[in-house]
Order: C-alpha cells, then structure tokens, then sequence
C-alpha cells in the first residue's frame, strides 16, 4: 500500500511520536489530539478498517485490542477510564482507511459520542 499514510509511518518514511510497539502493532500520537491522552494503535500491515481486520481471523485483532489497553496502563488512564475507538467507514468519519484504534482518555468522555 504505497499510498497510505499509516503504511507510511509503519516504514518510518513519515515521522510520528511512537508510545508503544510489539512485533504486528504500532501505537503513536494522534497530530490532532481530541483528549489528553489521544492514541493510535495501529496493525503494522495494512487492512482498511476494524471490518477488514476482524475478517483477519488470525488474532491480529486480538493483538489490537491488547495494545490499546498497554497504552492505556502506560498513559495511565486506564484506571479512570478511557476510551476505544474505530470509525469505520464514511458514514462513521473515517478518514484514514488503515485500521486504528482511538485510545482516548484522560478527561471525562461523554455519551453518545457526536
Ligand atoms: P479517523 O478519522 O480515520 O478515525 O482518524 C484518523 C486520525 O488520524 C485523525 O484523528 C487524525 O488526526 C489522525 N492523523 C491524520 N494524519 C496524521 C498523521 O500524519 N500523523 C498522526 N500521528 N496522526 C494523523
Ligand atoms: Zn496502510
């Protein structure tokens, strides 16, 4: 996926502040942050979204899963509480199609999210 941003970050062509990494993830900084902790934990291969993903069906997605709640214990959120997210699709405001999970937290998060 010569195109795509995340893939891009995975091969250190753009840079990104990385918070945590294990052999098929890769978890960094969002540039736009929404909270004070905000998290992108990636898969180091390219799959276009969380449906993508749990098409998969090799325990990738359980590896995601894993990785967002690391981040969470070493951002220290994850006692509060904290905040997993996939948009997926348009409708949902995806607007990065490699699969990332939100990890979100740090402040009080409301509900329904917009
Ligand atoms: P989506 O809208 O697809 O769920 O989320 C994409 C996220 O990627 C957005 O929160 C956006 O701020 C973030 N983002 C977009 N470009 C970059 C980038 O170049 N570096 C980083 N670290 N985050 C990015
Ligand atoms: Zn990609």
């Amino acid at each position: 996926m010569n195109d795509c941003l995340f893939c891009k970050i995975v091969a250190k062509e753009i840079p990104a502040e990385i918070v945590y990494e294990t052999g098929r993830t890769l978890a960094f900084r969002d540039t736009n942050p929404q909270a004070p902790t905000h998290v992108l934990v990636i898969t180091k291969g390219h799959y276009a979204n969380a449906a993508a993903l749990a098409d998969a069906d090799d325990g990738l997605a359980d590896d995601v899963l894993k990785a967002a709640h690391a981040v969470a214990v070493k951002e220290q959120v994850a006692e509060g509480g904290y905040r997993v997210v996939f948009n997926t699709g348009p409708a949902a405001g995806q607007t990065v199609f490699h699969v990332h999970a939100h990890v979100l937290g740090g402040r009080a998060l409301t509900w329904p999210p917009g």
